[in-house]
């Protein structure tokens, strides 16, 4: 098995290079990717239905024959229409197939078909449109046909028929990463007739089974990577932390520290201080109640200990927001803090790098680009990671692997459900900041329907006119074929329209970041009045004078994230507004969106999305920073997590050796699923 991920796609039979570069675009690179592609679905052809019985709108199989020869016709737009009467020996139905000239050759009278596909009635005629369908006999050898997602240009039965010609290749023993003790224990089927069943099942019952071994492999994986990871950081430090300068730290902040912000720093000094075992602690706390101030005194105390520190952060804007208040804040002391993002010219990346290695520079806040090779620290003391979510795990260990054993402080305004912490973090401890910071104000929240749209962008033309500026968030990039929202045609529409008066700008993840930076910039000096955006803006920016958020299709959006952009406004002096838009009738989407109206507590917010809508949300979006997964739902297949984890628990000293020749190739699994790790933001 090892060896098919050395075999390019290329050189599969009936791929070569042309269409290689489309298997490219699926992510399937070799042939052992190939197939680890698993069907989307299936095609059940045994399950044969008669005209007669058959639902309108239902995806069904039919066995029929002709009852007259196939018509061909050509049709507006130069198309080719192909008409069949069929009959199953009670009733008639009509087929039309467009744009198949082989269609006469292909259907012959006196040969009996199974036609698959959808089925609907048209003013009583029973009809279906562009169904596959085979000759009796040959089809019902193998009757479940996989399905896989596709690209333009490449059919799923190409697909299918490069995933057989892999699997002929296979040995007869496929090495398996799964070890035997663990796959008797689960009663796991062995690879290769796995890879077989998922592909090809006899039975949607071998499908399932061959599933469950499948995501049971996957979350294995998973959970070996995970763990590995965190045996890292739950080594004993090296960096030793003897004195607690918090009070010094405290004379330097132009306000006072909420009792909560003061308990959470305690935690991390006492952490540091135990020397037994690095910190490995998560601060969580709602947007707005000061997570910054807590990385600070954190900081603080162990540079003052003689160490440095790093605060990594998933924008450039953000990164310069907490340069700009940790240099404020240190101004008066010898702490010298210094920004590392990409888009520093070579000449200033240089300074801060050999300064950094010198040791000269104390605090350093950065972007990715802090966890690239060519930065290398003097005495990296703590690691902080802001907006954690963001992170994947794999990012998190890069930059603590570039001190010895330093100690881990993770950010989060994303409440995490403790069953879903402890799968994430294992064991790490978290300080929950519960409390705001004094003089807040409630942002009002407003649920409303297109029938007051008007209404609602004339009050946003009102607050732009006095000054202020207004967030519009749409949930796509493009208009779809979803019906959603889409940022560059909605920020056409209101300007062309309802905010034609005012500088309107549009914002979104597949701009490039140079473009995204200067717009976001703007907005921050206040030379535009409306930012329209996708979730890009969700993360951790600061511009007190915005004091509207507006969402378009709410529905769509998890609480928690709406909750997080909500956060964007009423951070300054004014009068704050978030307006829900949504056309949404379901009860439950109603119920939904109106605890949002009713609370500003994200902690209470987090445990009602987890109510209504159960664990998906957590997962869904890639909240984690975890890999993403071929076949296993962390929210629905928590049974087998549990497995899986027992089971890693078991293997887990031969994983770590080396020498262990026997899991090698769980070993490369588990590299090949961390590779991408966190690649891909919004
Ligand atoms: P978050 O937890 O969302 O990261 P920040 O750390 O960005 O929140 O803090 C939000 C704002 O509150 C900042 O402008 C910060 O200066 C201010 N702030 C933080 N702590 C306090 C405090 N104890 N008293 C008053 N303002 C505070
Ligand atoms: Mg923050």
């Amino acid at each position: 098995m090892a060896s098919l991920y050395e075999i390019p796609i290329e050189q599969i039979n009936g791929i070569g290079t042309k269409r290689g570069q489309l298997y490219r675009k699926l992510g399937i690179d070799t042939a052992g990717a190939l197939v680890r592609f698993y069907p989307r679905a299936y095609e059940d052809w045994s399950n044969i239905t008669s005209i007669e019985n058959a639902q309108s709108g239902e995806t069904v199989c039919i066995k029929a024959s002709l009852s007259s020869p196939v018509r061909q016709a050509v049709v507006s737009g130069g198309r080719i229409l192909a008409t069949v009467i069929v009959t199953d020996g009670y009733s008639e139905m009509k087929i039309a197939f467009f744009n198949n000239r082989y269609i006469s050759s292909m259907l012959r009278t006196g040969s009996e078909y199974l036609f698959y596909g959808k089925f609907t009635l048209n003013y009583n005629t029973p009809e279906m449109i562009n169904p596959t369908f085979a000759l009796t006999g040959a089809s019902e050898s193998v009757p479940i046909h996989p399905i896989y997602s596709q690209v333009a240009g490449l059919s799923t039965k190409h697909i299918e028929k490069s995933v057989r010609s892999v699997l002929d290749m296979l040995p007869e023993t496929v090495k398996d990463p799964i070890p035997e003790n663990i796959r008797k224990r689960y009663s796991l089927p062995p690879l290769k007739s796995v890879l077989w069943d998922i592909h090809f099942p006899k039975s949607m019952d071998e499908a399932e089974n061959a599933k469950r071994r499948l995501i049971f492999e996957e979350l294995l994986v998973l959970v070996l990577g995970l763990s590995s990871i965190k045996t890292l950081s739950l080594e004993r430090s090296d960096v030793i932390i003897e004195n607690d300068h918090t009070d010094e730290f405290l004379g330097y902040l132009p306000f006072t520290l909420t009792n909560a912000q003061k308990r959470a720093i305690d935690d991390c000094i006492s952490d540091m201080k135990h020397n037994d075992k690095a910190m490995n602690r998560l601060v969580q706390g709602d947007v707005g109640s000061g997570k910054t101030m807590v990385a600070g005194g954190a900081a603080y105390t162990c540079i003052k200990n003689g160490y440095q520190a790093a605060m990594m952060v998933p924008t450039e804007i953000l990164a310069q927001q907490h340069y700009q208040t940790f240099s404020e804040i240190f101004e008066n002391t010898d702490v010298k803090v210094r920004l590392l993002t990409g888009s520093m010219t070579a000449k200033q990346k240089r300074t801060i790098l050999s300064e950094l290695a010198e040791g000269e520079i104390d605090f350093i806040v950065g972007t990715h680009s802090l966890i690239s090779e060519t930065v290398v620290f003097n005495n990296l003391g703590l690691v902080i990671t802001d907006e954690q979510h963001r992170f994947g795990v794999r990012q998190r260990s890069q930059l603590l692997s570039k001190g010895k054993n330093p100690h881990l402080l993770v950010m989060s305004a994303t409440p995490i459900p403790r069953t879903l912490a402890l799968i994430i973090y294992g064991d790490l401890d978290i300080s929950i900041v519960n409390e705001m910071p004094p003089g807040r104000q409630k942002v009002d929240t407003f649920l409303i329907d297109d029938s007051v749209r008007e209404r609602a962008y004339g009050f946003l033309k009102k607050q732009i006119e006095e000054g202020r500026q207004c967030y519009i968030v749409c949930p796509a990039v493009e208009n779809s074929d979803t019906g959603l929202t889409g940022v560059e045609e909605y920020t056409e529409k209101i300007r062309a329209g309802a905010l034609k008066s005012c500088r309107v700008e549009c914002l979104h993840g597949k701009m490039k970041a140079s473009v995204k930076d200067e717009i976001m910039n703007k907005f921050v000096t206040g030379e535009i009045d409306v930012l329209v955006s996708t979730t890009v803006i969700e993360v951790g920016v600061s511009v007190s004078n915005a004091v509207i958020m507006m969402i378009e299709n709410a529905e769509r959006f998890g609480l928690s994230q709406l909750h997080q952009l909500r956060g964007r406004v009423g951070r300054g002096k004014h009068k704050s507004y978030c307006i829900l838009v949504s056309n949404a009738k379901s009860e439950e989407a109603r119920k939904r969106l109106n605890a949002l109206c009713q609370t500003n507590d994200g902690f209470k917010i987090a445990d009602e999305d987890l109510k209504l809508r159960g664990p998906g949300d957590f997962f869904g979006s890639r909240q984690h920073g975890l890999p993403e997964l071929k076949i296993a739902d962390l929210a629905e297949n928590i049974e087998v997590m549990h497995e899986a984890q027992e089971a890693s628990k078991e293997i887990m000293n031969d994983y770590l050796n080396p020498d262990c020749s026997e899991l090698r190739s769980l070993r490369a699994e588990v590299s090949m699923l961390f590779n991408n790790v966190g690649q891909k933001l919004n």
